[in-house]
């Protein structure tokens, strides 16, 4: 006879090889310009290339699709990532309700790009992601917060959130060097040519930004350095939270792959054990890896030829 496996002795949150569990959420972004149909498959080898995880996709119900059985098992996974936005009424409030508790007991959460523009009025997802945009944002959902003038500040002012320019490639500063997520990396890095997120707000509480990029004014831009890259917390869990990553050539930045490898450990496990990779870009030109090359013919979702700058604003996130 055949002994069932003692499953709280095993963890459920680890694979029987010892790997985090990692829950990809997608299903939905908020319109045609964001395909995660294409970036799923990325975000996953990514994590799964460093031996260390074991992801499952999770693919919600579209727009209008039946919710009245999803109700995903947070548990079983020690991080979630999102690469999913939509609309607060999307979710129950009992589903909802399980996040909450999920995070709030120790899970963990990353959020990429657009996952920020998802669920404006729900209190505890902008509290686990900080900063969000579009939706309706406004000064209603929190300041805005960027560095200014060599000090990180917040600013009530009022306006709409969210914002960018043409992709274009921008550097990235590290604000905090001593992190587990940034420590031992350049402090300056090129990323390649994405959106770079501005004019984000939200209630920005217990919200350490590790890296922030300049929005530049030729570029649509506010004049101010942007967050980037954060970590939060939510009661016992762990958020890294990315506005990185547009499109499938977005994510084909080593500083991208690298940092989104490590935030997603931190948010699993609180530490980083991954070893800096010998590619990772310094301040004079973005780096690549030919394996998440797009494929031939590939072009931008939606987004047509990236527009320069001078073109006409963009109302997609
Ligand atoms: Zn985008």
């Amino acid at each position: 006879m055949k002994l069932a496996l003692p499953i709280l002795l095993c963890g459920a949150i680890l694979s029987a090889q010892g790997q985090i569990r990692v829950m990809l959420l997608d299903g939905e972004q908020g319109g045609p310009y964001h395909a995660w149909q294409e970036t799923t498959p990325y975000l996953k080898k990514m994590l799964e290339e460093t031996g260390k995880f074991r992801v499952d996709v999770v693919t919600a119900p579209p727009a209008g699709g039946d919710f009245s059985k999803f109700m995903p098992q947070f548990k079983k996974y020690k991080v979630v990532v999102g690469n999913y936005d939509a609309p607060d009424e999307r979710w129950s409030a009992d589903l909802k309700a399980a996040f909450e508790k999920y995070i709030s007991e120790g899970g963990g959460f990353v959020s990429v790009h657009a996952a920020d523009n998802a669920f404006p009025q729900w209190k505890a997802y902008n509290l686990m992601i900080g900063i969000g945009g579009w939706r309706g944002r406004d000064e209603k959902s929190g300041p805005y917060w960027y560095f200014k003038d060599g000090k990180f500040q917040s600013d009530n002012s009022p306006g709409r959130a969210g914002s960018h320019g043409a992709r274009l490639p921008f550097e990235i500063v590290h604000r905090v060097t001593d992190h587990p997520i940034t420590k031992g990396l350049p402090e300056k890095w090129m990323h390649v040519a994405d959106e770079l997120y501005a004019n984000l707000r939200g209630p920005g509480d217990r919200m350490n930004v590790l890296a922030t990029a300049f929005s530049a004014p030729s570029n649509r831009g506010t004049n101010r350095d942007e967050p980037i890259l954060m970590a939060l917390t939510y009661g016992k869990g762990r958020i890294f939270h990315t506005t990185l990553g547009h499109d499938i050539a977005a994510l084909n930045s080593v500083g991208f792959i690298v940092t989104y490898q490590r935030g997603t450990e931190w948010a699993a496990t609180g530490k980083v054990k991954q070893k800096i990779p010998p590619d990772f870009p310094g301040a004079d030109a973005p780096k690549t890896r030919p394996e998440y090359n797009p494929p031939a013919g590939w072009t931008s979702p939606g987004g047509g030829p990236r527009r320069g700058p001078g073109g006409p604003p963009r109302k997609q996130p």
